[in-house]
């Protein structure tokens, strides 16, 4: 039986594809982007997040931990080292102020489906669906394919947002499964791709390539917009005029730099690289729109 591991699931999202979803947030992911939102996604294997905010720096998780696997770091607090801790959650059950988080759930195929079926009035209601997210659900993509035909059987969709680092043969696995593909580009030179994510971005190019040869969805390429990252002209008239090479991408979406997981980092006791580098407001991306037309492009600010 396939099995995934799960940090989050969102239900009733309408942000992305169709109608109301159902957001399975899958663990595990290939890159290190510096700017990611979701530090937490990163790793396939579970760990225990200190709620920053709720901690009152009591000691007692520390005290009861056997395997001696938290420590107290003066910048974050509480923190735990993923390597000694066995996930047994006596700290978790004896934080009294519930600041103490497992991230990760293991689910088999058919419990994770039970779950999402749960939603299913709405997802009949509203013509929507489930959206597999991550961390990189492409490392699951048996399971995401075996789903996504339960999906279509059903009559509902399936969307998957991928960084594009994966095998081609787990696209080629989920083209004719996933309804929306929702594929990632973060800079158009690998060298500049491989300092700020950790790896290069050939195979992504690569297979997104492939993608607009042979896969019949719906295909949108986001660009998250990020300064000093791959805001600068040069980034974006390469990515402008890369995307103007492809064909059936149907949607460009740029998504503006937010600093919504910085309490994720320093409860996983990291660092937060983009530093104090400020939010950008949608309004203050428009100014793309103008580029785009230049290439004959339309592009969404979402
Ligand atoms: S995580 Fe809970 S038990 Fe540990 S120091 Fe914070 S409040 Fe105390
Ligand atoms: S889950 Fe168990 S092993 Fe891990 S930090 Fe908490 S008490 Fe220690």
């Amino acid at each position: 039986m396939r099995t995934c591991n799960v940090f989050n699931i969102e239900r009733f999202a309408t942000e992305d594809g169709h109608g109301i979803r159902t957001v399975i947030f899958l663990k595990g992911c290939h890159l290190k982007c510096k700017w990611c939102a979701n530090p937490e996604s990163q790793k396939q294997q579970s760990e225990i997040l200190l709620k920053v905010n709720a901690c009152i720096s009591c000691g007692r998780c520390q005290t009861i931990c056997r395997e001696k696997a938290i420590f107290f770091d003066s910048e974050y607090g509480y923190i735990t080292d993923s390597k000694k801790c066995t996930l047994c959650m006596d700290c978790v059950e004896g934080c009294y102020r519930n600041a103490r988080e497992v991230i990760g759930k293991k689910y088999d195929e058919t419990e994770l489906l039970n779950e999402i079926l749960c939603d299913e009035k709405y997802f009949k209601m509203s013509g929507g669906g489930i959206t597999f997210s991550g961390g990189e659900p492409m490392r699951y993509y048996k399971l995401i394919d075996s789903i996504a035909n339960q999906m279509t059987a059903r009559g509902y969709n399936t969307l998957v947002e991928t960084c594009g680092y994966a095998p081609t043969k787990a696209f080629a696995a989920i083209k004719d499964s996933v309804d929306y593909i929702y594929y990632d580009f973060k800079q158009f030179d690998s060298r500049k791709h491989k300092e700020l994510t950790g790896v290069g971005n050939e195979k992504i190019l690569e297979n997104l390539e492939w993608l607009c040869q042979n896969y019949k969805g719906f295909l949108a390429v986001r660009y998250p917009y990020i300064p000093g990252c791959n805001g600068d002209q040069d980034s974006i008239h390469n990515f402008f005029r890369y995307m103007t090479k492809l064909q059936n991408v149907q949607e460009i979406i740029f998504l503006p730099y937010h600093r919504l997981g910085i309490t994720k980092y320093q409860g996983l006791g990291r660092k937060y690289e983009m530093g104090e580098l400020p939010a950008i407001r949608k309004a203050e991306l428009s100014f793309l729109k103008e580029e785009a037309k230049k290439y004959g492009l339309e592009i969404k600010i979402q």
